[in-house]
């Protein structure tokens, strides 16, 4: 038995190790990379359930490590939050999102609006509303087509300092979604109090191996209430057929997942957003 718990705090003290060394080779490099252009933004697709249709895309950044390789956002956007260098991170991926709709509407193609991620650190930020503004005008966009993710926590943190800047945004035009909804820090107050336009439930709510029957009543009383509420409802995680029939049978109209593609780099999606239809559908 001693050797068992040697062998797992050994174990443990390993991961905590690694992650330390990373964290510092994360901060060491992020700079560099940025002009670099090591990063990378991916599109993956939102699709309405029912026809199968493109509705949107959601930009989600990805890192080419010289040395860690490709390193999931997972394990450096929480060391961005810490260390206030998302702000930088995320405005390049936000110019990069309006970038890409600007050539969509240029070039008379295919149009969706694109969702960001907006993290909770950019929200104090000063005038994010502004820069949000000029980087829609500089491609030529209205703010209706760039749609913003803020995550429940975000909201939970600071509701006094950020309801004024999620006004700001909403008067401007700025589509706001709710991430993760369901994760964590669920709070029905903030529906209530935040003027949001969309509902994305957290993709762990899909994942059921534990009380199966509970969680899918909570799933069905949270897009009952988005639908009540008139808030677009966006699954998040969806992967499989049984899946996709599940939802649609809870009246969730929207998802995005690896059933439907996963976030592809943008000559690919490229290719994708060229075969496929685009949805009627608008944000209530
Ligand atoms: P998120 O905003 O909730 O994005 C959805 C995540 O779910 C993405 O992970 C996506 O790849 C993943 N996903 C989508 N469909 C499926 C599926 O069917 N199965 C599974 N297992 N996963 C699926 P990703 O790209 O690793 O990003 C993780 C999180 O990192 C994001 O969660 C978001 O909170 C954050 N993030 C990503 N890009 C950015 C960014 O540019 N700025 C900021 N601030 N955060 C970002
Ligand atoms: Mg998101
Ligand atoms: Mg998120
Ligand atoms: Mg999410």
């Amino acid at each position: 038995i001693k050797g068992f718990f040697d062998k797992r705090f050994a174990c443990y003290d390993d991961s905590i190790r690694k992650k330390m060394i990373m964290e510092q080779n994360i901060i060491d490099t992020m700079r560099e990379a940025l002009e670099r252009e090591d990063f990378q933004v991916y599109l993956q697709p939102k699709v309405e359930i029912g026809n199968g249709r493109l509705m949107g895309a959601e930009a989600l950044v990805r890192w080419q490590h010289p040395q860690l390789g490709m390193v999931s956002p997972g394990d450096f956007i929480p060391v961005f939050e810490k260390n206030g260098f998302i702000y930088a991170l995320d405005q390049f991926v936000w110019r990069k999102a309006c970038e890409i709709m600007g050539r969509w509407k240029s070039e008379k193609g295919a149009f969706i609006p694109v969702s960001v991620n907006v993290s909770r650190a950019d929200i104090y930020h000063v005038d994010l509303p502004g820069v949000l503004m000029k980087m829609v005008e500089e491609n030529g966009l209205e703010p209706g087509n760039l749609h913003l993710e803020i995550t429940e926590s975000a909201y939970v943190s600071d509701s006094r300092q950020l309801l004024p800047v999620i006004e700001r945004l909403k008067e401007l035009g700025f589509i706001i979604e709710m991430d993760d909804f369901g994760n964590g820090y669920s709070s029905l107050n903030t529906l209530s109090e935040l003027p949001i336009d969309v509902l994305k439930i957290d993709l762990e709510f899909l994942r059921m191996r534990k009380n199966v029957m509970r969680r899918k009543q909570i799933m069905r009383f949270v897009i009952n209430l988005a639908n009540e509420l008139r808030l677009q409802v966006i699954a998040e995680g969806a992967e499989t057929e049984e899946q996709i029939e599940l939802l649609r049978e809870m009246g969730c109209e929207y998802a995005q997942g690896y059933y439907y593609g996963r976030p592809m780099p943008q000559d690919d999606f490229q290719d994708y957003l060229s075969k496929q239809t685009i949805s009627e559908a608008k944000v209530l």
